[in-house]
């Protein structure tokens, strides 16, 4: 497919506001210049509009295998172009898990069958993400992985991350990490604070998550490994990452929306739409993360994504299952509270969600350049409307922002040079 954007405002890797015409052609960016007269079969005129390089959130569940009825590797791409993504890292707490290569070629195949977007699939660092085997990481590699982690559970045995990370050194990849000590979890389902007291609920202590990635900074700089942090959610952790960073330790992190949007002082009461892992954490968390992703510290932004069913979160706040959605309310969401408030500029929202997170993975998306693949959004800045869970194309509607009145809402998004989204009308 041939296409033309015309008049396309749009921010360059360094960060510089430019205007230009894109052409596109054979799923890449073939021309960048001025007034282009070139035919296409469809041209856009993005007067009006911002365009972006199309998102990349390297921290999605699409549930498939497993989980269908929360969430299909289609519906979710296409929640994903719905929400101007168009690349998501997907995590492989699936059930079975992608831990064998005949697994990994399954998923591969999937993907290539019904996603919208690149889908970058993670393979587990041990057997059914039980902890107790690695698995084969040159195998699963050479299968398609993009890196590895066990996340929804953290790698409690020392030894089994370091072997991990030794492994994954070797091979060239990244190990990502849900940091969650077992022994500190104490059955809770919200944060260990103010809200668990008031509802006579169990907390998940903030060390619960920082002393393991205490733990594992060190043991990537034994290892020489790529590390990345999960959702980081604490002001420990934070305070950690920054300490190991200056120490030279390949550590790079990543923060949610939400838990740069809310605290546990905003949970309205006992609904199950608040609830995630790791939890809302305090005021003074959220004021770290904030400041910890200006710094630096937290590298680039990924949702989290996590579908389930109204039943399974109508379970009430201790039984229902940890997560929300989040791929398609993330820009509006960041725009309109950060961006619109002065907290963060356009370009660095921009970078947090395509160049950083691209960056750190060494992967060559997140850009608009001639001969880079052709993944862009349209985004109208001036649109405001609620969120609409009803209006989302996942299966899951457990947003804890419904209602929220939200400005820049993309309006057509191109994945490989394919329109995989348009306001008011689906494309396949
Ligand atoms: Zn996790």
């Amino acid at each position: 497919m041939k296409l033309l954007i015309q008049n396309a405002k749009y921010i360059a890797s360094n960060g510089e506001m430019k205007q230009s015409d894109i052409l596109i052609e054979n799923g890449i960016i073939s021309k960048l210049a001025p007034s282009l007269t070139e035919s296409a079969e469809r041209t856009v005129d993005a007067q009006g509009l911002l365009v972006s390089p199309g998102f990349v959130d390297l921290h999605v569940h699409l549930r498939e295998p497993g989980g269908e009825k929360k969430e299909t590797i289609a519906t979710g791409t296409m929640a994903a172009a719905r929400g101007g993504f168009t690349t998501v890292a997907a995590m492989p707490n699936t059930r079975p898990v992608p831990d064998t290569k005949e697994q990994m070629d399954w998923v591969m195949d999937r993907i290539k069958e019904t996603a919208s977007v690149r889908v970058l699939p993670y393979a587990s660092i041990t057997t059914r993400q039980l902890g107790q085997e690695l698995t084969d990481f040159a195998a699963l590699k050479e299968a398609g992985a993009f890196a590895f982690t066990d996340d929804g559970v953290g790698v409690q045995s020392a030894d089994m991350m370091l072997q991990a990370m030794q492994k994954a050194k070797e091979v060239n990849m990244a190990i990502v990490a849900h940091c969650e000590e077992n022994t500190l979890i104490h059955k809770g389902c919200v944060h260990d604070g103010t809200f668990s007291k008031q509802h006579g609920l169990n907390g998940i202590p903030s060390i619960c998550e920082s002393v393991q990635i205490s733990r594992d900074v060190l043991l990537a700089e034994a290892s020489g490994c790529h590390y990345h942090v999960c959702h980081i959610s604490t002001k420990e952790s934070v305070r950690t990452v920054r300490d190991a960073k200056r120490a030279g330790i390949k550590v790079t992190a990543e923060v949610t929306p939400h838990h740069l949007l809310l605290s546990e002082n905003d949970i309205p009461g006992l609904d199950a739409n608040f609830k995630m892992n790791p939890p809302l954490r305090g005021e003074d968390d959220k004021k770290a993360l904030i400041e910890g992703l200006l710094d630096g510290t937290i590298d680039f932004i990924a949702t989290d994504h996590a579908p389930h069913t109204a039943e399974d979160k109508a379970e009430g706040m201790q039984l229902a299952p940890f997560g929300i959605v989040g791929l398609e309310t993330a820009f509006p969401l960041l725009y309109t509270h950060f961006v619109l408030k002065n907290i963060i500029t356009l370009d660095q929202l921009i970078a947090y969600m395509t160049t950083k997170p691209a960056d750190c993975f060494e992967l060559p998306f997140g850009r608009i350049e001639e001969g880079a693949a052709a993944d862009i959004v349209l985004l109208d800045l001036n649109e405001e409307k609620e969120i609409n869970p009803d209006e989302f194309l996942s299966k899951g509607k457990n947003t804890p922002f419904a209602g929220w009145k939200c400005k820049g809402w993309p309006v057509l998004t191109i994945a490989s040079g394919q329109i995989v989204w348009e306001k008011g009308r689906v494309t396949a």
